[in-house]
């Protein structure tokens, strides 16, 4: 089906794509890569009366990594510009191997990561990176710029922190710890498609073999991406093996309440949780040779 009828507009500078945000209100929709926002209005799900395409605004398409560590997203690089980058494989490797699980390559060659982020769809894999990274959005508005944290910016399906005249401008991931350890793992229907439920998770291990960090997000089990902090808490302090993560694992089916559809029941998606997160955390573990 065709959108319904709007208004595009295509802003050369971020004043004037900001300007148009404050002009028009809830009337207009940020469009980036258009691979969720044009489905949308295809299937008249959105019906912005004004269309701002900030495909050619400047200056939006850098990874940054800053002398610490932290690398800096902007808004308009794509899903496949991080997945070739360099400086996300060295500098934030969860990212890198989030990637290949976002959709289809057409979709990644166009769609932002940052667009992914502001979409805030539940069953999407980069708002639960967001979560288990504690990464920090800068949303930029004619009144300037303020900064977003991870556990404040999803408010709800498909809604996040944002204010209607501010466009994310760029997220920014911390510094990735020395001996941090990541794995993603989900379940879908056809591989590229969003899946059922998906397992984000990073771990930091000390040279015992003890955890003294643990991040665990999921996505496609709430309203939005959600991190399990009950089952974080089994995770601190435990050594790496199996029996933690079977513990932490068994924690994640009981407190997670997904949503039930037609692609899968409730009880079946809080057993994929489970089982997910067993798979993610050996994985993980694996990756620095813990025992598993
Ligand atoms: C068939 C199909 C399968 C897909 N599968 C997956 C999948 O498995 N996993 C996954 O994560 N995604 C999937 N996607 C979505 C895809 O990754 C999108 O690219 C992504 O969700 C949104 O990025 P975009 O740049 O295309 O955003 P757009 O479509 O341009 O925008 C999406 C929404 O975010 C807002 N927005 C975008 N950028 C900004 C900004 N900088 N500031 C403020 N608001 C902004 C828009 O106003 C709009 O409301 C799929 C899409 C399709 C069509």
């Amino acid at each position: 089906m065709k959108a319904p009828p709007f208004i595009y507009h295509r802003p050369e500078t971020l004043d004037e794509a900001l300007a148009l945000l404050t002009e028009h209100g809830d009337d207009a929709k940020v469009l980036a890569g258009g691979q969720s926002l044009i489905p949308l209005m295809g299937l008249r799900m959105g019906r912005p009366a004004h269309v701002v395409d900030i495909g050619r605004v400047p200056k939006l398409d850098a990874i940054h990594v800053d002398s610490d560590g932290a690398v800096t997203i902007g808004a308009l690089v794509r899903h496949e510009q991080a997945n070739k980058s360099p400086a996300i494989a060295e500098h934030a490797p969860l990212i890198a191997q989030t990637m290949p699980w976002v959709a289809h390559r057409a979709i990644r060659t166009r769609g932002t990561v940052v667009g992914s982020i502001a979409h805030a769809d539940p069953a999407a894999e980069m708002p639960a990176v967001v979560l288990a990274t504690q990464a920090t959005m800068t949303a930029t508005s004619t009144r300037g710029d303020r900064t977003i944290a991870a556990n404040d910016f999803f408010e709800g399906y498909l809604d996040t922190a944002l204010e209607a005249d501010e466009i994310l401008t760029s997220v920014t991931f911390p510094a990735w710890p020395a001996n941090a350890v990541s794995a993603v793992t989900e379940v879908a229907r056809r591989h590229g498609d969003y899946a059922l439920v998906g397992f984000v998770g990073k771990l930091v291990v000390g040279d015992d073999n003890v955890i003294t960090d643990a991040a665990l997000a999921f996505l496609g089990a709430a309203s939005t991406a959600v991190r399990v902090t009950a089952a974080e808490a089994v995770l601190q302090g435990a050594p790496a093996n199996d029996e933690s993560f079977a513990a932490a694992a068994e924690v994640v089916s009981a407190e997670l309440e997904p949503p039930s559809d037609i692609h899968g029941s409730t009880a079946y998606r809080k057993h994929l949780a489970g089982t997910l997160t067993l798979r993610g955390l050996q994985s993980a573990a694996n990756r620095i040779g813990a025992s598993a």
